[in-house]
């Protein structure tokens, strides 16, 4: 199937550079706009389907609109996942809305859903239910600090944030599907600790263990290391990405 993804955010909650931070990672995105990142939003178009996952940048959502998307996929109600979602008010088109029930019933989501029936229309969906859109897509559950659902889309594109390891049984599907495009929270990077998300040893583990063609690491935040740090613990494996907002990956 014929495609590609495009990562619009690829930064963690924070975004870099960080407000007030002077770390490096946040002085060198200063200098070089390039390796700054803004929160989590992918966009992938499949088949003549286009479709938004996650909506945690203002700027992000805007850029896509460009090309008018009428499928969002929520993954959870964090607000580095969510800022975004105001602006679908304006949209010209009913857009279409996936999520579990958990995240259509949070204190952020649901207002705006009840207030915006007429452009918005949400759907809840459940773990590994596949729905269509028409793009066959199967939602599975991830390992987060709240009730987060990962999305495999046609057995081409995979989404994993946020989350540490994978449950059991996402873990087996995620094997049978061997996706193209694996996206894979790498929050933490360089750094031993991890709470609530991948650092890059535990998302490489998750690649090991799955397989995907290409795995590309992102959610990174302004403490996982440079970008340059980043690139250079994976460059030996060649099917390894590190993420930047604008990375773009094709699907055949
Ligand atoms: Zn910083
Ligand atoms: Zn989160
Ligand atoms: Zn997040």
């Amino acid at each position: 199937m014929p495609g590609r993804v495009e990562i619009l955010g690829s930064g963690a909650a924070e975004m870099t550079p960080a407000f007030n931070c002077h770390c490096e990672a946040c002085e060198e995105a200063r200098r070089e706009h390039r390796l700054r990142r803004r929160c989590a939003c992918v966009l992938v178009e499949l088949d003549g389907s286009r479709l938004l996952i996650d909506v945690g940048s203002p700027e992000a959502v805007v850029e896509a609109g460009e090309k008018e998307v009428k499928t969002l996929l929520l993954s959870h109600e964090h607000v580095d996942h969510l800022a975004g979602l105001n602006l679908l008010k304006w949209s010209s088109t009913k857009v279409n809305v996936y999520c579990s029930n958990h995240v259509l019933n949070s204190y952020y989501v649901w207002p705006f859903a009840a207030k915006n029936r007429d452009v918005v229309e949400f759907n809840t969906v459940e773990a590994f239910k596949t729905f269509k859109v028409p793009v066959a897509i199967t939602p599975i559950p991830l390992n987060h600090s709240v009730p987060t659902l990962g999305f495999i889309i046609e057995n081409a594109v995979a989404y994993l944030l946020d989350t540490v390891n994978l449950p059991e049984d996402s873990l087996k599907r995620l094997r049978e599907a061997k996706v193209q495009v694996m996206l894979v929270d790498a929050t933490y990077g360089l750094r031993e600790d991890y709470v609530n998300h991948n650092n890059l040893s535990l998302a490489l583990e998750l690649v090991r263990k799955t397989e995907p063609t290409i795995a590309v690491l992102t959610h990174i935040a302004h403490y996982a290391g440079r970008f340059k740090e980043l690139e250079r613990a994976v460059e030996e494996l060649s099917w390894v990405k590190i993420a930047l907002d604008h990375s773009t990956f094709t699907l055949t």
